[in-house]
């Protein structure tokens, strides 16, 4: 099956509020310098201009920023979701998003399996706890970002950041961030 056919959540079958994903949303990027973004799951923009992170977003201009004090271009980069379809909810004026639920990211993640493994990074720098859970298996993001994990079933580091959107409007989390990526820097040159 492609992964443009799946029906494998609910995510590709009518919700509530009578919305459904209006296409999968695939990784794009660059594969050649095997480094990967993995964000969580498509919201309104992302499900619209079919990109993992669109890049008019708050959250996509906040990754743009923290490319940019990695010295890294967006295109030379991989970037993915955990989840390939928009998860939504009922709201006042249309369908919201909203975080997938446990079962869409275990359903979606023989997909993003399928990707690791045919693009071989050598780093993956995962966004948020749903692509923590996802590529690592393990919760508690805030515990881990800011640190290299070796992951055998991979063969590949992850370092675990937060979601760029979650930093918006949190001055702590941040600062947090700019720390993080510090140890980024400096753990992209000891893999790479
Ligand atoms: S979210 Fe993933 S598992 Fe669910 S329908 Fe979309 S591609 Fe399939």
């Amino acid at each position: 099956m492609k992964l443009s056919d799946c029906r494998k959540c609910g995510l590709c079958k009518k919700q509530e509020s009578g919305f459904r994903r209006s296409q999968v949303v695939l990784g794009e990027g660059s594969t050649k310098y095997r480094l990967m973004f993995v964000v969580e799951a498509p919201g309104e923009y992302e499900d619209r201009n079919r990109s993992p992170l669109w890049h008019e977003t708050p959250a996509g201009e906040m990754f743009g920023k923290v490319l940019k004090n990695l010295s890294l271009k967006r295109e030379l980069v991989y970037t993915t979701s955990a989840v390939k379809c928009r998860p939504t909810q009922v709201g006042p004026t249309g369908p919201k998003n909203r975080n997938p639920t446990d079962i869409e990211v275990s359903s979606c993640r023989p997909w993003i399996v399928k990707e690791i493994i045919r693009t071989k990074p050598k780093l993956i720098v995962t966004m948020g706890a749903v692509s923590m859970k996802s590529v690592v298996g393990v919760g508690g993001v805030t515990r881990h970002t800011g640190r290299l994990i070796r992951v055998r079933e991979f063969d590949c580091y992850v370092f675990p950041l937060l979601h760029p959107a979650s930093i918006l409007n949190d001055n702590s989390l941040k600062e947090r961030m700019k720390k993080d990526i510090i140890s980024l820097r400096a753990a992209l040159k000891e893999v790479f």
